[in-house]
């Protein structure tokens, strides 16, 4: 933390009026800016809420309580002679009045003269317009592994019950991502079950962050069963994706490689990129985190950018995980004239996470198609790789109706040639979709499933790429000029 500090020190240096620091960790926030006030004597911490006023200015305790545009005529009046940083609590909830705006304003104008900040603290927030030029605004990150550590050893050594390194180092782990309020929370509950904190409270880690998930509107949390060998075909993304798998490992941090950044799975409907999705997850025993975007953007203008950055702590939060950002070319497809620039000030947010993250969290998108997705999304070094999903070969058909047939008969063993050759155009869904029918034709005379139940099947299915063959062909073009690498092994 010591980089945010010196940034923190120098806004109060610089006689920044106004500061937003971005957190809705309070009580941290509260303690950060004591210390600075301890390093930049002789500034002191005064802290005013709604409630008990002012405190920690003598002569004038307990000045301003249920008046919050008392405080500002305080400060205003304050003379150079005492500096003071002045915490004033949920002020963003009064913000929306235009007198407290106004003297915002005039405040901000007077203080830059002054050796006194304001400083407002609060998650998620869509400022008023008046203030944007007004307020200053710095991003508290999460607390970091070695704060983590600290307290959660301060807390064990407290309780009488230190922890031995080993522990320590899987629950700092564990919790990284939570707030210093969570983690309080967590041994807060180790405690007073158990009157210590050991390996048994690393499930409650894990429910603690998967609670977290379930408080945003935008993530979900998907549990799933699927595996690779669930996916027929795919040999060259399946094969690509072992090799990364093998990236996260400390292994090969030690070997110099960087953390994998992430996929985007392009391919007309039903070519088993969701499935990919979920088998990547389950086979990396990392959680998913599937991120409804049409939720990003829906709601108010200008609360889509708050929400992204809450959505990605929460995501960096779970780390190390898969957020699944499904049907990318939905949400970041328009030209930004029709939502004032939303979607690509959104996409830029994205963008630059994505260039500069550190974390754990592997980023898998998908999307129909390309020619709605803005270039940068698709330029190298976004994504580790672009693969196409093109529709199945003859040896992938052959796999996935034999996948299909073998989850609900596993005793079957039916000559597929011929349906392989009548299936030439349809998708994964499509050849799961044709087992399926042929079962309601074989259990409707019950009996066995047979050949024919699956050539009839297939002969009234009409699939997909029929009707969006030119689609499919621009897509194809697309890919064949090396911008994206097919996820078959052999394309037939
Ligand atoms: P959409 O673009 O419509 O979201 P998608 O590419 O994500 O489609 P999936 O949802 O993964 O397609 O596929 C739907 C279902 O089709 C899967 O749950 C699976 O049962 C079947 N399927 C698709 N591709 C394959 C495959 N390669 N192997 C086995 N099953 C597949």
């Amino acid at each position: 933390m010591k980089e945010w500090d010196d940034h923190l020190d120098l806004l109060i240096l610089a006689s920044t009026p106004l500061l937003w620091i971005r957190s809705g960790e309070e009580e941290r926030v509260e303690v950060l800016l004591r210390q600075a006030a301890k390093r930049l004597p002789p500034r002191r911490l005064t802290s005013w809420d709604f409630i008990e006023g002012l405190q920690g200015a003598p002569n004038s305790e307990g000045l301003g309580a249920r008046q919050p545009m008392a405080v500002l005529q305080w400060l205003q009046k304050l003379t150079t002679s005492s500096p003071t940083i002045l915490l004033v609590k949920d002020f963003h909830r009064f913000c929306d009045d235009p007198g407290i705006a106004r003297m915002l304003r005039n405040l901000s104008a007077h203080l830059r003269h002054q050796p006194h900040t304001v400083v407002l603290c609060s998650g998620p927030w869509t400022p008023p317009h008046d203030l944007d030029d007004a307020l200053t605004i710095l991003d508290l990150p999460l607390p970091q592994e070695i704060e983590i550590k600290t307290l959660l050893s301060n807390i064990a050594n407290q309780s009488g019950s230190p922890l031995s390194g080993d522990v320590l180092e899987e629950l700092t782990h564990a919790c990284s991502g939570l707030s210093e309020v969570r983690v309080r929370q967590v041994a807060a509950r180790a405690l007073a079950q158990r009157g210590q904190m050991g390996r048994e409270d690393l499930a409650e880690v894990l429910e603690e962050k998967r609670q977290a998930v379930a408080r945003s509107e935008v993530l979900e949390y998907c549990v799933t069963q699927a595996t690779p060998a669930d996916i027929g075909g795919l040999d060259a993304l399946k094969n690509w994706l072992d090799q990364r798998h093998q990236a996260f490992s400390d292994d090969a941090r030690i070997f110099g490689l960087p953390l994998p950044r992430g996929v985007l799975l392009v391919g007309p409907q039903g070519t088993g990129k969701s499935l990919t999705a979920k088998a990547i997850a389950h086979s990396w025993s990392m959680p998913l985190l599937r991120l409804d975007i049409g939720r990003l953007f829906a709601g108010l203008v200008g609360a889509s950018e708050a929400r992204t950055r809450e959505t990605i702590q929460r995501a960096e939060a779970m780390a190390p995980c898969v957020l699944w950002i499904d049907e990318i070319d939905k949400g970041f497809g328009g030209d930004g004239r029709s939502d004032g620039g939303t979607s690509q000030r959104v996409l830029a947010n994205v963008l630059t996470w994505m260039a500069e993250k550190t974390s754990a969290v592997f980023v898998v998108a998908t999307a129909n198609g390309v020619e709605k997705l803005p270039a940068e999304l698709l330029r190298k070094g976004r994504f580790d790789e672009i693969f196409l999903l093109d529709l199945p070969t003859i040896q992938e058909r052959f796999s996935i109706l034999k996948l299909h047939i073998q989850q609900r008969r596993p005793n079957s063993n039916l000559p597929l040639d011929a349906v392989v050759d009548r299936t030439e155009g349809f998708s994964g869904a499509e050849l799961e979709q044709t087992v399926i029918e042929a079962m309601h034709l074989a259990f409707a005379e019950r009996r066995e499933l047979e050949e024919t139940d699956l050539i009839l099947a297939a002969t009234q299915l009409i699939p997909l790429s029929r009707t969006a063959k030119e689609q499919l062909e621009s897509l194809k073009q697309w890919a064949s000029t090396g911008r994206a690498r097919p996820a078959s092994l052999k394309l037939i």
